[in-house]
């Protein structure tokens, strides 16, 4: 599962544990973004900062993990690259699902070889609320759409919160909640 997480968050976890239980899936990898090309370098919190709060919000789900494949390269991440790496870190016969959101998934397939990326993996686009999907202008086949439980939680919204000095109690996993106030982090964020 490919994220920014900053900070992960219940949604993140939700859709995982969903997308795990519909394609039942042996493991999830969560795989935080090194430097997301869509978003500036600057409004992103540090990937060492993002890996361990995923690595904490995850840490008691067996079949949940984090890989640092993308923050440990170098320059902007692609998920061609990102898929490249965890093919080649996989035992043979691997079948590699990569889910994030519907809305990034658009995205992805606007700027990248879907062609290629299709051989890789299989994609699923996890719908949240406020977010349609009535023309997200996927290639055929090689992507399925799964409706998570409407969680409206967005990681944009929590760094708000915590910047206006509001609770995330419950949003986000009791670790990290006090891993953001430990480093402070996103209090001077918009
Ligand atoms: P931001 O608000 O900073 O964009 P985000 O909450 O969208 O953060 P990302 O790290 O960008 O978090 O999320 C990775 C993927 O998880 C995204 O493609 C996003 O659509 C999906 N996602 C985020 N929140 C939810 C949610 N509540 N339910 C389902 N999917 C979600
Ligand atoms: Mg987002």
């Amino acid at each position: 599962m490919g994220g920014t997480f900053d900070p992960i968050h219940h949604g993140h976890l939700v859709a995982a544990s969903e997308v795990a239980g519909q394609f039942e899936l042996d493991e999830v990898v969560f795989v935080p973004t090194g430097r997301p090309w869509q978003k500036s370098a600057q409004d992103v919190s540090s990937p060492e900062d993002r890996y361990l709060m995923t690595v904490i919000a995850t840490a008691s789900n067996p079949r949940f993990s984090v890989s640092r494949v993308d923050i440990d390269r170098e320059g902007e991440t692609y998920t061609l690259d990102t898929l490249r790496d965890l093919r080649e870190s996989s035992p043979e016969g691997t079948e590699i699902f990569f889910i994030t959101g519907a809305d990034a998934l658009s995205q992805i397939f606007s700027w990248h070889n879907a062609h290629e990326m299709f051989e890789l993996a299989h994609f699923v686009g996890c719908t949240r609320p406020g977010h349609t999907l009535s023309d997200p202008g996927f290639p055929d086949g090689g992507v399925s759409l799964v409706e998570v439980p409407a969680l409206a939680i967005s990681s944009t919204d929590i760094r708000a919160r915590v910047a206006g000095g509001d609770p995330v109690w419950y949003l986000v996993p009791d670790g990290v909640v006090q891993y953001i106030s430990k480093r402070g982090l996103y209090r001077g964020a918009s």
